[in-house]
């Protein structure tokens, strides 16, 4: 994996400036981590509570490495300066890369991938975050599909280092090496994939959300579950907290891409825990209750 960063390192200009479209859970942690690694990023949204939101949790972020001696406060105030948070295009025009983080939803990703090319250069790389849409499907929206992949973290961003970079039917070597490049700047290890719903984790992961839901339907304690995964099996944590951390909004979204994708492998036959979650507006952490409640 090291020898595919360095290759592609050497084949692409390293990325000067990005941009992040979306300042939630993912956007914020991504527009931070490429701050944190020496590359301004623009961060925008629709929403200023987002972007306040974003920033805060990038100061947050800050203060933990500052207290740990990591950087000084002139540093602090770099990287923090060095995030842009914007409602409008305005900034973005020059990004070397433009990674869109909004909502798991197709129809909203096309819109706002189609708005994001008409502001950007010719030279500009577009990536996705999206954790399941076939980047293919999404790609139908651009002009340039030859500069657009996938480029999907985990989260939280600052933390894990797999980030998948989706090769989609009409994505060129180059745009490629660039978003393999611009991973390993901000301190990842990129893994180039081939296009499917959920590529390589997300096919690996949705079943198992599947049978955790299936079997909470079936009466199981999802405490007990999770303490099971998490203390004996040895996992970091069990279905239902994942689930929190990630939001069941776009667990719930997700789901439906998997579904839609593999009808076969992975339609739920009975009463769902994650549905029955999404109707409820139960979100998990980022609106203070899901499986769990947090103050
Ligand atoms: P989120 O709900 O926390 O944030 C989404 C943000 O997008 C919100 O701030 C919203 O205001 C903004 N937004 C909506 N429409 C917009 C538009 N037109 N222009 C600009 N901003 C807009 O969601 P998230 O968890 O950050 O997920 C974002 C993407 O990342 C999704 O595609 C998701 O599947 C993917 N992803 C999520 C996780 C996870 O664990 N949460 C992990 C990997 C990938």
């Amino acid at each position: 994996l090291k020898s595919l960063a360095k290759k592609s390192s050497k084949n692409a200009a390293p990325v000067k400036t990005a941009a992040v479209i979306g300042a939630g859970i993912m956007g914020g942690g991504i527009a931070y981590q490429s701050a944190s690694r020496g590359v301004p990023a623009v961060m925008k949204d629709i929403n200023q509570a987002a972007l306040e939101l974003g920033m805060n949790e990038a100061s947050k972020l800050l203060n933990k490495q500052l207290d740990r001696g990591r950087i000084d406060g002139i540093k602090f105030g770099k990287i923090l300066a060095s995030i842009t948070p914007s409602l409008d295009y305005a900034n973005i025009s020059r990004s070397d890369v433009v990674v869109e983080a909004v909502v798991e939803n197709p129809k909203i990703k096309a819109a706002v991938l189609a708005e994001v090319e008409d502001q950007v250069s010719e030279n500009t790389v577009i990536a996705s975050n999206t954790s399941t849409i076939p980047i293919g499907l999404l790609a139908k929206s651009l002009k340039r599909p030859e500069k657009f992949c996938g480029m999907h973290f985990f989260n939280p961003v600052h933390r894990m280092p797999l980030v998948e970079v989706i090769r989609g039917e009409h994505t060129s070597q180059a745009t490629i090496d660039t978003v393999v490049a611009y991973a390993a700047q901000m301190g990842k290890t990129p893994v180039v994939v081939n296009d499917c719903p959920g590529f390589f984790v997300n096919r690996v992961l949705f079943p198992y959300f599947f049978g955790f839901s299936s079997l909470v339907a079936d009466g199981a304690d999802f405490v007990a579950v999770d303490k099971v995964m998490e203390k004996t099996f040895g996992w970091p944590m069990g279905p239902a907290y994942l689930l929190d951390v990630v939001g069941i909004d776009t667990g719930h979204h997700a789901a439906q891409v998997m579904e839609q994708g593999f009808p076969e492998r992975m339609t739920k036959t009975g009463p769902d825990a994650i549905d029955a979650m999404y109707q409820a507006e139960r979100f998990g952490q980022k609106n203070g209750l899901g499986f769990y409640a947090y103050t």
